[in-house]
């Protein structure tokens, strides 16, 4: 009986100026998933590590997600344990619930020969993230996927764009120790907005794909404004205004929320200034006795892989 261990990354979703469009798939944070052949037909799960995740298999998402590939596949006469070996804390902000909708889906495709295309293998892991954050949002999912900085424009017809990344791009993540559900966090954002707003998060979008492609990290730090989410999430994480103060005033060139919180980023440019910015802002955790997670991270340009 064959097996398969992926990596399944973490992914900083929205980047500030771009709700639930824009990706951003981490290096060496994430998940481990081993995927093993077995005899009888179905999915099986097994879990490690350290946090608590659902284990009927109706309701954890990497058993949803492969269901949904199993649903669109031919008839098999075996099955498939899936072993997850959960790194990343639940309701992290920084795509727990993705890394595993998404791995799975990769580990099987792999073990059945590449029989769906990435897009495809997109549509089934929403099933799984539907399931956790009651919505259909392939912006972490996009980016563990195919890796990079990704762009969805289009949820509906599954419209998603790799964006290119600036060689230089580091990302510092600061993860408080609580959880914040998806489901609660969205609910706090504003439904309704003034077309000023609207035009300053488009303007800002449309920038930052410039910027990108021209790795001009001036303006990649002048689009990083979140219009539509961090003036209501940012009140569900303690000592936020502080950490970006801090974080900009070491030489962060965008500070906002990872996903719906409570993790934060900051990118910069090289790795150097990073860590810097990473021990700047420990430093104000200890004071203020705030039990958190840091890490530095590039940009992951391949995603969810093989191990
Ligand atoms: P995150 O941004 O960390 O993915 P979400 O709120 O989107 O946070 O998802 C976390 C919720 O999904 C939790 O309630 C958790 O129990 C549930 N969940 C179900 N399956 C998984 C899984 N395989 N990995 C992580 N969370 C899962």
């Amino acid at each position: 009986m064959k097996n398969i261990k992926v990596f399944c990354p973490g992914s900083v979703a929205n980047i500030s100026c771009g709700f639930d469009i824009l990706g951003l798939c981490l290096d060496n944070i994430g998940d481990e998933i081993i995927v093993t052949e077995k005899k009888e037909p179905g999915i099986e799960l097994e879990l490690t590590g350290n946090y608590k995740i659902p284990n009927d298999i109706n309701k954890n998402a990497a058993s949803i997600s492969a269901i949904a590939l199993l649903n669109s596949y031919k008839e098999l006469n075996y099955g498939f344990k899936i072993s997850i070996e959960k790194k990343i804390k639940p309701g992290s902000g920084i795509g727990s619930s993705a890394a595993s909708s998404a791995g799975s889906v990769y580990a099987i495709n792999e073990l059945l020969n590449r029989p769906f295309s990435k897009k495809e293998l997109i549509n089934f892991a929403l099933e799984g993230e539907f399931a956790c954050t009651k919505s259909y949002h392939a912006d972490n999912i996009a980016a563990v996927l195919l890796g990079g900085i990704t762009l969805v424009r289009s949820n509906k017809e599954l419209d998603i764009i790799k964006l290119n990344t600036p060689l230089e791009l580091f990302v510092t993540i600061i993860h408080p120790q609580i959880e914040i559900k998806t489901s609660d966090s969205r609910s706090i954002v504003n439904r309704k907005f003034e077309i000023s707003k609207v035009i300053e998060q488009s303007s800002n979008l449309g920038a930052f794909v410039s910027a990108l492609y021209n790795e001009d990290y001036d303006l990649i730090s002048r689009c990083i404004h979140d219009i539509i989410a961090e003036p209501h999430r940012s009140e569900l994480i303690p000592e936020f205004r502080n950490l970006k103060e801090i974080a900009i005033s070491n030489g962060s060139i965008g500070f906002g929320i990872s996903g719906s919180g409570p993790s934060m980023f900051s990118l910069a440019r090289g790795p150097e200034k990073a860590y810097f910015i990473k021990k700047e802002l420990e430093k104000h955790l200890q004071i203020k006795k705030i039990n958190f997670k840091s890490y530095v991270s590039s940009v992951n340009d391949e995603g969810v892989k093989i191990i």
